[in-house]
């Protein structure tokens, strides 16, 4: 079987609910098929809950009898019939007439993220009211009986699989199984989410764990494109990427895919795919377990770095300096990302900088401290093995107008790494994308 997720443009109306639907039943194959929330739909509960956080409930009101009138504007164009017609209304009411009640409760974060789950409730159960008034067999699987996160809020796998398994053998016979995305349990089953974006990493989660033949991504764009299309000129669809190829791009800000959704699927060796539902017969990009030799693939880049330096010269032939440092990181549960080292002195890169003002306190204990903030990483992808001379230098030569923070090089095969400034960002990538691939011969270019 094949697990297929929608994305929220691709589910954005009552027309594309119906593309989408047509689209998933056309072979008559069976599927398991993941959606997001019609767009907009999570940024609007996000407002919701940031006018109760704020102790606001009119204002929340007024969002969410806005959002209540735009879905029931869906509905007429959506079903054929009075009986889905009332179905679906009735559903919708007592939905909104849900999120109502949270205005009137004491809210925290456990509040939030049940109304940050009823985008993809929503979309799923008017999608299977469609299917099923269409005579289809189809039915809704809760992404809360089958997704769980551990105590460390990683996805819980074994319990996926289980679960999954469990549900897709207690309900045989069906041609369509439709469940949530980005929507679980956490380890105290509470309602939780994957985090923004997080409809990807439950494809691949559910993909991994019934073993598909294939996970597919449908979007609104024809594949992974070689540089961001949103801030570049002249990008153009990668055909192939190898599974760690496409987890760095992903990892390392290209939005098209959740930043850890690949891993699942490179462990369970289930190929993914990214298709165009507004094009469907664009090739796409598959991502697989082949790696070409002697390409590079795409860049991309990842926002809201911050860069802490220390100077030491102390440092100098000092053992046991670096893990001082990192365990100071450890501590404050904060990842590094990227890291540069000298004789005298180590820089390294986080995005999550709510422990910062504690990690420099105690860094200052072991050398001089400094801060940049506002910086990016961007990242170029593909063929780096040390065995294809040249391309490092190639990816460096694009960057000899921009001042470079750090470099990073030799961690994986597949990147080269830089920080610069956010503000440099846009054209640090026009001249990575002019460079890489517009206007130089010598890179071999991917089929
Ligand atoms: P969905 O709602 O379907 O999950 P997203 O908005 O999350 O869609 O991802 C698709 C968008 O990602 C594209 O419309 C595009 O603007 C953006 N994007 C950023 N980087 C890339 C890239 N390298 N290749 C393709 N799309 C990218
Ligand atoms: N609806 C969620 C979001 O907007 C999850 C997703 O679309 O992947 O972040
Ligand atoms: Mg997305």
């Amino acid at each position: 079987m094949k697990v297929l997720k929608f994305g929220g443009t691709s589910v954005g109306s009552a027309q594309r609910m119906k593309d989408v639907s047509k689209l998933i039943t056309s072979d008559g194959e069976p599927k398991l098929v993941v959606l997001s929330a019609m767009s907009g739909t999570t940024n609007t509960l996000v407002e919701i809950s940031d006018y109760l956080y704020k102790k606001n409930p009119e204002g929340a009101n007024t969002v969410i009898n806005q959002l209540e009138q735009k879905y029931l504007a869906h509905i007429d164009e959506l079903y054929a019939t009075d009986k889905w017609r009332e179905r679906t209304e009735q559903f919708l009411k007592e939905e909104f007439a849900y999120l109502r009640s949270m205005t009137k409760t004491l809210f925290t974060s456990f509040e939030e993220k049940v109304i940050l789950a009823q985008g993809e409730i929503i979309s799923t159960n008017m999608v299977t009211n469609y299917l099923q008034e269409q005579g289809i067999k189809a039915v809704l699987l809760s992404a809360l009986d089958m997704v769980r996160t551990d105590k460390n809020a990683e996805p819980d796998f074994n319990y996926i699989r289980e679960k999954t398994l469990a549900q897709l053998a207690a309900n045989p016979d069906y041609q369509i199984y439709i469940t949530q995305g980005f929507i679980c349990r956490n380890a105290y089953g509470e309602i939780d989410n994957l985090l923004r974006g997080g409809s990807d990493y439950t494809a691949c989660l559910l993909g991994a764990a019934i073993e598909a033949e294939e996970i597919q991504i449908w979007t609104d764009i024809d594949g992974m494109h070689n540089n961001d299309p949103r801030i570049v000129e002249g990008t153009e669809p990668v055909r192939q990427l190898y599974f760690e190829e496409a987890a760095e791009l992903a990892y390392f800000g290209a939005k098209i895919l959740h930043p850890t959704c690949i891993q699942p699927a490179k462990f369970a060796g289930v190929p993914v795919r990214l298709l165009n539902t507004m094009d469907p017969s664009a090739p796409g990009t598959i991502i697989n377990n082949r790696m070409h030799r002697g390409t590079i693939k795409a860049v991309a880049a990842k926002d809201n770095i911050t860069c802490i330096g220390i100077q030491s010269s102390r440092m100098l032939l000092a053992h046991g300096f670096l893990r001082k440092v990192f365990e100071i990181f450890e501590t404050y549960k904060t990842s590094i990302d990227m890291i540069a080292t000298s004789e005298v002195g180590v820089s390294v890169t986080i995005d999550n900088t709510t422990n910062l003002r504690a990690i420099v306190d105690e860094l200052k204990k072991y050398g001089t401290v400094t801060v940049d903030d506002r910086m990016c990483i961007v990242c170029v992808v593909g063929d780096l093995s040390t065995q294809n001379v040249g391309f490092e230098t190639i990816a460096t030569d694009a960057l000899k107008q921009i001042p470079v923070r750090m470099i990073s090089y030799g961690g994986s095969q597949h990147n080269i790494s830089f920080v610069v400034a956010e503000a440099d960002k846009k054209r640090t990538l026009q001249a990575l994308q002019n460079t890489l691939f517009t206007y130089n011969d010598h890179i071999r270019r991917p089929s």
